[in-house]
């Protein structure tokens, strides 16, 4: 789950109608836009798997609604859509320019606090080697990203894969597994919050040390741009949705005719979880 476009259904939606906008969207109509998507078809839900260790009662109700077909999809993302690439390369350009402005910035502070000087002496050679071990930074980050994602959904009770598709995309996915929204937040948004707090707290100790791991750092920072807009968009659906991953973004599930069965908020017997 790094970036994510917009299928648009075979069936009209009444929200975009036949004629859905073919230029180029901006970024806040793509994430704030909640389509309804019709083209429900049946095999799409015939092997979901609702993950949810929190809440086992629920659970197994909630499935057994979902088994017997009482779900609809209401939405769809897949990030190979150029239209939805474009925009994200914008959004990236932009957390590109403010990662190494935060990063730069806060390591040549820190690093002014600890030695008192600016800028230590530099030889060709030590360019070199701060050249060399930031790029091998940004090559280590890219697949502990994908594992932060991985430990998230597992922590929810997921069985989550790892894959890439050549050259340089790395994903892990839990396709045909339900999430909580909620939940499905929190595994987009870890790799970020848990690199850049990890970054922040190198940086303040290690400053001398950290400058040798700024393109890691500013690269995660950067290469989150799609679990943030993804997190925006599922922001502005109700928290009763169920996340399904789907390698190169996500579908969102309702579960049908049960409206006791949509939030675990609204179960006593499991409301201590
Ligand atoms: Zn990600």
């Amino acid at each position: 789950m790094i970036l994510e476009k917009e299928r648009f259904g075979d069936t009209p939606s009444p929200v975009l109608g036949a004629t859905a906008p073919k230029n180029p969207v901006s970024l806040h109509s793509i994430a704030g836009s909640c389509d309804i998507i019709e083209d429900n078809l049946p095999e799409e839900h015939m092997s979901l798997t609702l993950i949810d260790r929190f809440h086992p009662d629920l659970r197994q109700k909630q499935q057994a609604a979902i088994d017997a077909g009482h779900i609809r999809k209401l939405d769809e993302l897949d990030l190979l859509d150029q239209q939805r690439l474009y925009s994200l390369a914008r959004l990236s350009v932009l957390t590109l320019g403010i990662g190494t402005l935060f990063f730069a910035g806060l390591n040549i502070a820190a690093y002014y606090w600890q030695r008192h000087t600016l800028i230590p002496g530099i030889t060709g050679w030590g360019f070199f080697i701060w050249l060399l071990l930031n790029c091998l930074s940004y090559v280590v980050i890219l697949p502990l990203h994908e594992v932060i994602h991985g430990l998230a959904f597992a922590f929810w009770g997921g069985k989550p894969y790892y894959g890439a598709r050549l050259p340089f995309v790395l994903y892990c996915s839990t396709k045909g597994q339900l999430f909580r929204r909620n939940q499905y937040l929190v595994v987009g948004l870890a790799p970020l919050v848990v690199i850049t707090l990890a970054g922040i707290v190198f940086t303040l100790l290690a400053p001398a040390l950290a400058a040798y791991t700024l393109f890691g750092t500013i690269g995660n920072f950067s290469g989150a741009a799609g679990d943030v807009w993804m997190a925006l968009r599922l922001l502005r659906q109700p928290d009763s949705v169920l996340a399904e991953d789907t390698e190169v973004g996500y579908r969102l599930w309702e579960i049908q005719n049960s409206p006791e069965l949509n939030s675990p908020d609204r179960n006593e017997q499991d409301a201590e979880l």
